[in-house]
């Protein structure tokens, strides 16, 4: 299967065409054509075509985009263009094939990638437009680190921020998986035996934990501004400095951030980005350059420790990157002083690691614990890999979704409100729920039942027109009702139940065990192939209480974070604490056209 892939930023196009066959291995799958331009200016850009450096009259992305079916013109019999996409946001965990809406989604993550989502959508505009027979996919950078527990990805901030979307997705994911891949390949070992961090260390640069074959962690965040230091980003600082930058300087928010982006990393530190000139300048005893690259080592080296924390150890460090990839003695300098972890280098083996023909050699000293590799990033093959395999294998990966825990709720209708709580009251919104618009109430009731009575049950909004209350077995053994297990919204034939409120009482019909159920945003039913009614097996899989709950009903309404609610019978019945994902399985039950 031969596929172009793109990789466009905002001032270089890299681009090259790949022939792919079933079941071959990364190592194997054959290039047929690389190219890249670079360096747009108002007088042309530096162009690669396959070996040979070339000047080309093209200023902008857009002028080398259209010039690429001239470049290519001996790779007929494309099959698909695969899209480097920086920001996927959580919508997407593997590749996405084209269509309008999967368009505007990206594009409204634009905000989270300001200096990258706009120079991939440009590139994918104009590849639909000049190929628009051809599937068009998108790869995203995300992808691979939302497997990232929620301990990694939750930034320490009120709810009502972390609401808007704020938490942590990392980046360079498509080279992270590469080159860890690479890595265990070369170790002659599975990647789900070993764990790796991955040092991208580019333009662009950061640090990744591969635990067992997982992103567990990645130095990026929220945006591609977190983390290491790079070419002209800073990387982490005090986010204090915003409040004292405005008022020492009288910066603005705009500018501060802007300078992070572009103006700080090695630029701030030296004038320039490039590291060879740092190091060269370094050689020639400039004091700023030399501090530079002792930062960069420190602060890669305190991100080596961190994850080798976070894994409970270290089998595998794998250079990659511009940096990672040519530079000894960046590679030292970042090793030097791990030897207490095992962590060593032999310095003849680093002086001279040969990275030809996507060699992965091994640098570290003999008899050290932890193996050290060097290797070219593939980006490009992997983006191409992603996308053979997503048209040859569609929705069949296994696809995973979080688990909340519901635990006993009314909803109420108008006329219960004013029978519990008097004439005219309002309900109090104190908690937002995931589902958007939603909310746990400060108010409570008490549910009355001919065996016994439920105090402090949650009120959950907005307004229903009918009430319905949701509990567990356990609490319908307590109140003496039998209530049915059903669909929300599903209530006649329904027992009755008293409910009791501060202003007086309210006996309805209404009493359910809620069916377990997904719901699931429109994006995510359309991408694993799956509609409004269907049931699905999900397992959950915990320690030595995990199981498979079957028949789970899939609930698909357009804003809906996605996400399975089980009751608390059995969420404990499962053996669940904290968040935990579940495990869809292949099988799906069609509801009833
Ligand atoms: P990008 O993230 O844009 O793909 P690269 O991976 O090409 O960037 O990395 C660019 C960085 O690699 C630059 O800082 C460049 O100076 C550095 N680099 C390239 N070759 C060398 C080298 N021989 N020694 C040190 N640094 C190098």
């Amino acid at each position: 299967m031969r596929i172009l892939v793109f990789n466009a930023g905002s001032s270089s196009l890299k681009f090259g065409v790949f022939e792919l066959l079933p079941g071959e291995s990364l190592a194997q799958a054959q290039q047929i054509y690389k190219g890249s331009f670079d360096r747009f200016s108002p007088e042309g850009c530096d162009f690669r075509d396959g070996a040979c450096l070339r000047r080309a009259p093209h200023r902008t992305l857009s002028e080398a985009i259209r010039a690429v079916p001239a470049a290519i013109s001996g790779a007929d019999g494309l099959m698909a263009i695969g899209h480097r996409i920086a920001h996927g946001g959580d919508a997407f965990a593997g590749p996405a094939q084209i269509t309008p809406d999967i368009r505007s989604q990206i594009e409204t993550l634009t905000p989270l990638a300001p200096l990258h989502n706009p120079a991939n959508l440009e590139a994918l505009d104009l590849a639909c437009e000049i190929w628009p027979d051809l599937p068009q996919w998108a790869v995203f950078d995300t992808s691979f680190h939302l497997t990232n527990p929620a301990r990694a990805t939750t930034y320490a901030v009120p709810a009502a921020w972390r609401e808007e979307g704020l938490r942590r997705y990392g980046f360079h994911g498509t080279s992270h998986k590469y080159v860890a891949q690479r890595a265990a390949e070369e170790l002659g070992q599975e990647l789900r035996n070993l764990r790796v961090l991955s040092l991208h260390l580019g333009n662009g640069a950061s640090a990744c934990a591969v635990a067992f074959g997982q992103s567990i962690d990645s130095s990026m965040g929220m945006t591609p501004l977190e983390g290491l230091v790079m070419g002209t980003r800073s990387g982490d600082v005090d986010p204090g400095l915003f409040g004292y930058l405005e008022r020492s300087l009288g910066l603005g928010i705009a500018e501060i951030e802007a300078t992070l982006y572009s103006e700080s990393g090695l630029k701030g530190l030296t004038g320039s980005s490039d590291m060879r000139d740092v190091e060269s300048r370094a050689a020639e005893g400039d004091a700023d350059a030399q501090l530079a690259i002792h930062i960069y080592a420190y602060r890669a080296r305190k991100y080596i420790g961190a994850y080798a924390a976070a894994m409970g150890g270290l089998d595998a460090l794998v250079f990659t990157g511009g940096i990672g990839e040519n530079s000894p003695s960046m590679r030292r300098r970042i090793c030097d002083g791990l030897e207490f972890m095992g962590l060593k280098l032999d310095h003849d083996r680093n002086l001279a690691a040969d990275l030809s023909g996507r060699a992965a050699p091994q640098i570290q000293a003999y008899g050290a614990r932890v193996n050290v590799l060097v290797t070219e990033t593939a980006e490009q093959l992997m983006i191409a890999h992603e996308v053979a395999s997503a048209i040859g294998a569609p929705a069949k990966a296994p696809l995973r979704v979080p688990v909340a825990v519901s635990a006993r709720h009314v909803h109420l209708c108008p006329r219960a409100v004013e029978a519990l709580f008097g004439k005219g009251y309002e309900l109090t919104p104190d908690k937002p729920l995931r589902q958007k618009g939603h909310w746990a109430a400060r108010e409570r009731v008490t549910l009355h039942g001919p065996k016994g009575e439920i105090e402090n049950v949650a009120i959950l909004g907005p307004l229903r027109d009918r009430t319905q209350i949701e509990i567990s077995r356990t609490d319908s053994f307590a109140l003496g009702v039998d209530a049915p297990v059903r669909q929300s919204g599903n209530l006649d034939g329904t027992p009755h139940i008293r409910l009791i409120g501060p202003a007086g009482q309210y006996d309805t019909d209404g009493l359910i065990l809620a069916a377990r159920h997904i719901h699931m945003n429109s994006n995510d039913a359309e991408r694993w192939g799956l509609r409004d009614g269907d049931t699905v097996d999900v397992t959950l899989d915990q320690d030595t209480r995990g199981l498979t709950f079957t028949g789970v009903l899939i609930r698909v309404a357009e804003n809906a974070h996605t996400e399975m609610h089980i009751d608390t019978d059995e969420a404990n019945a499962a053996g669940i604490r904290g968040d935990v994902e579940g495990a869809l399985g292949p099988d799906v039950v069609h509801a009833q056209a």
